[in-house]
């Protein structure tokens, strides 16, 4: 639950803008009409740290008209948002640098415009089939009992020929998505991590939460896989997700296991302007940021990014592929990044 919902005027001409303010009206939320260039204004917070909090309690309900889409490789073809940002406070989250000064969270009431986008994107392709990724900007599922537009989304996918839908989330809200006609088109992936790395994370579902919805959408028919980002190697981290991979296994049951899971893997990375941030936003924070133990990586994003040295990083590779493999003898790695 939002603390304040800021609509943008326009919003409220969408059925999803209207749907929203009836969902807030009685609710004991901050209801502000204003413009999006006034929406970081009217967040509270004297220290970098009370306004990022704040912020990942307001919701700015606005519209979508971007007409040409990012590119979202290695997961997808392109990428396209129903939210940006999130609730939860993930300390290594890589969104601290791409919503900057903005950490308030997005809700996109435009879906129709969306989706012809979508459309668009295809038909360009030449009926090739074509992945969009969802979850890129933020996790739509966390915000799902507000919105329902995933559900939409998904039923949308599921009458498009060559289009596929792919999303990732922490959140766990999946009850309202069980029944509907989705055709496989949709593929589920669920963030898990190791208990040491989750300890990084605030606001989110907890392991458990997360393998019993991944349980749940794979017994309803969806496609589901797991991504585990970011990886990382301190004291014991072989233990402890020789650990993960177990439960992973006990909690899905034989028949689920040995589905064509797919897994990718994303070792722990960091920019210098989100060390800068995750300092100002998380003073305390235990992230192991030393650049002396790092490789410098050209990132998409036109930054350098510091990885884990090349040995390492193989590594990680070898040992991850090892345990997945073991134990789910039908699973696929799509990358290693
Ligand atoms: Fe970022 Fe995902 Fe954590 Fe949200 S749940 S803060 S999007 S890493």
């Amino acid at each position: 639950m939002p603390q304040r919902i800021i609509f943008e005027p326009s919003s409220m001409d969408y059925p999803l803008g209207k749907k929203i303010y009836e969902y807030f009206k009685d609710k004991p939320v901050a209801i502000i009409k204003a413009g999006a260039q006034n929406a970081a204004r009217s967040i509270p917070g004297t220290t970098p740290a009370e306004k990022y909090a704040h912020s990942k309690r307001t919701l700015l309900i606005t519209t979508n008209k971007l007409k040409k889409l990012d590119v979202c490789r290695p997961s997808a073809d392109y990428q396209f948002s129903l939210v940006s940002n999130c609730p939860g406070h993930c300390e290594y989250c890589y969104l601290q640098t791409t919503q900057g000064a903005k950490p308030y969270i997005k809700v996109f009431v435009n879906l129709e415009d969306i989706f012809e986008v979508i459309k668009d994107h295809i038909q360009q392709n030449e009926g090739k089939t074509t992945t969009f990724e969802a979850a890129s900007l933020g996790d739509p599922l966390a915000l799902e009992h507000i919105t329902g537009s995933l559900a939409r989304t998904i039923e949308f996918f599921s009458g498009l020929e060559h289009g596929r839908l792919r999303v990732v989330t922490k959140f766990p809200h999946v009850d309202s998505l069980l029944n509907l006609d989705h055709r496989q088109k949709t593929t589920f992936r669920i963030s898990i991590n190791s208990d040491y790395v989750i300890h990084f994370e605030h606001n989110t579902a907890s392991l458990d939460e997360r393998m019993e919805a991944a349980t749940k959408l794979g017994q309803a028919g969806y496609p589901v896989g797991f991504i585990v980002a970011p990886i990382m190697q301190y004291d014991y981290w072989k233990e402890e997700y020789d650990a993960l991979f177990r439960k992973l296994k006990d909690r899905l049951g034989p028949e689920l296991s040995r589905k064509e899971l797919t897994f990718e893997l994303i070792q722990y990375r960091f920019t210098a302007a989100a060390k800068e941030l995750i300092l100002q936003r998380f003073p305390n924070t235990r992230l192991d940021m030393d650049e002396e133990k790092r490789s410098l990586k050209w990132g998409r994003f036109g930054r350098f990014k510091y990885v884990y040295p090349k040995e390492q990083a193989e590594e990680i590779r070898e040992y991850m592929t090892s345990q997945i493999l073991g134990r789910f003898p039908e699973a696929r790695i799509q990358y290693f990044t």
